[in-house]
């Protein structure tokens, strides 16, 4: 007889009815199920303890178990749990004008839920303002190889990583790649600037007049904390500026402190047309996502015609209850000065890690702030990149010694080989220790 009294455990019933990110069908993959949050911790069912180095998806940016976000939040969704923004809202106009004071007051905000949705957002705002520009055939973006703009067809398009998009085409028409910039890998022909220069020539030979901006994170983030070398985002905005192209800064890892400061462009002396942000803007306690567009932008849509204004609404774009929770957010980074605190502790663990650069794997270590790649290959000569199964055996070791990281993962351009570590901005002092001496020895047992 059928034994009928077993209950299933969460993860059997994870199993019949969850589709999971990235995964498929294939029987007997397990999920780790968490419970909790404190601090820079989770906890899973069984009491494991982590600690979170890869912040979630590079965004639980202060920490779990902050309160007061949460009562931010409660008290919104008693007061108004909604409001469209075609009309607006208390929250959503406060969380506007603070953004505006780290932004130097000089840029309006579209609000959306995701980093997809607030990059295809920029790009219809880029192609419907250059139309009422004068500009009508200018509808192309130029991206790089290896960065990530999203999952949606837009953003996916922009996406450089092949293995991502291959099934899914045709994605959206109009999107042009070019070689990321990779001071490690240094395929510069001489010229540091050799990758920006690539730009110039594509949007040449395409002809300006089709061109319509360039979508680049300051630092490719998911593709391999990819750091670009001395002048390269400033150059790519004067060849932007060259052929009449907007250049959006697509900040949603680098946004919030993750770098060291408050925007990944302020690294490097430019000031984008369009910022996108989402991730760190609340710590992923709530989805919000915003589109930042310059004013002198924002003012081509000023015409009086239905169709000269933005034809474009999401339901959820700006709900109350998130806005009024990232203006908290917002005040736990100056509050606690968390920004500097990322940028101090990210020098600092480029110097703890610099005895590991005579391991016989590990190529490269790099980053800005609290977003760090350990890039590990077969041979420090030839660079040939380590195989993934070995990248995957050091992640479990340190999970099973309590600690969270992450790899990136172009399987079909063969790049499979950084570790990526971006905890909370809040780690404590102890946690730091633990993050540093569990990677060290970890990869001394290789
Ligand atoms: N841009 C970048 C740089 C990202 O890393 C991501 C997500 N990791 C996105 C856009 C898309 O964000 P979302 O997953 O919120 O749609």
């Amino acid at each position: 007889m059928a034994n009928t009294d077993h209950t299933p455990t969460l993860q059997e019933t994870d199993e019949k009815y969850l589709w999971h990110a990235m995964k498929g069908s294939a029987p007997g993959q397990e999920h780790t199920v968490m419970v909790k949050g404190e601090g820079a911790w989770v906890i899973d069912d069984k009491g494991n303890r982590y600690l979170d180095g890869m912040s979630g998806l590079w965004c639980v940016n202060v920490g779990y178990g902050r309160k007061e976000l949460a009562e931010a939040a409660y008290q919104q969704l008693i007061e108004l749990p909604y409001a469209p923004l075609v009309q607006s809202h208390v929250s959503a106009i406060k969380l506007a004008e603070k953004l505006n004071s780290w932004l130097n007051n000089e840029y309006v905000f579209y609000f959306s839920n995701s980093g997809s949705e607030a990059n295809e957002t920029a790009f219809k705002i880029v192609r419907q303002y250059h139309h009422q520009t004068g500009g009508h055939s200018r509808h192309k973006f130029i991206s790089r190889y290896r960065g990530y703009h999203g999952n949606t067809l837009g953003a996916l398009a922009a996406t450089g990583q092949a293995q991502r998009k291959y099934k899914y085409e045709p994605l959206a028409q109009g999107f042009l790649h070019v070689a990321p910039p990779d001071s490690y890998r240094n395929h510069d022909e001489g010229n540091p600037l050799h990758a920006a220069e690539e730009i110039d020539r594509v949007m040449t030979w395409e002809l300006s007049e089709t061109i319509a901006g360039v979508i680049m994170e300051p630092i490719i983030t998911g593709g391999g904390i990819l750091m670009p070398p001395e002048g390269y985002m400033k150059r790519v905005k004067e060849i932007c500026e060259k052929h009449g192209a907007l250049l959006i800064s697509d900040e949603v890892i680098c946004g919030f402190g993750r770098t060291g400061k408050p925007f990944g462009f302020m690294h490097y002396g430019v000031k984008p047309d369009i910022i996108t942000m989402a991730k760190g803007i609340t710590s992923a306690y709530l989805p919000l996502a915003v589109t930042a567009v310059k004013k002198e932008i924002f003012e081509a849509f000023s015409g009086e015609d239905t169709y000269d204004r933005f034809r474009h609404i999401n339901t959820f774009g700006g709900n109350p209850a998130a806005c009024a929770l990232a203006i908290k957010n917002l005040e736990i980074y100056e509050n606690e000065k968390l920004i500097e605190r990322s940028a101090q502790l990210g020098e600092r663990i480029l110097n703890d890690f610099a005895e590991l650069k005579d391991h016989p794997f590990v190529g490269d270590i790099r980053g800005k702030g609290l977003l760090i790649g350990i890039e590990l290959v077969k041979n420090k000569t030839t660079k040939e990149p380590l195989e993934v199964d070995t990248l995957n055996s050091i992640i479990s070791t340190c999970k099973q010694k309590g600690l969270l990281i992450g790899k990136n993962g172009d399987t079909v351009a063969g790049f499979n080989n950084v570790l990526q570590l971006a905890p909370p901005l809040s780690i404590t002092d102890e946690d730091y220790a633990f993050i540093v001496k569990t990677i060290k020895e970890t990869l001394a047992a290789l």
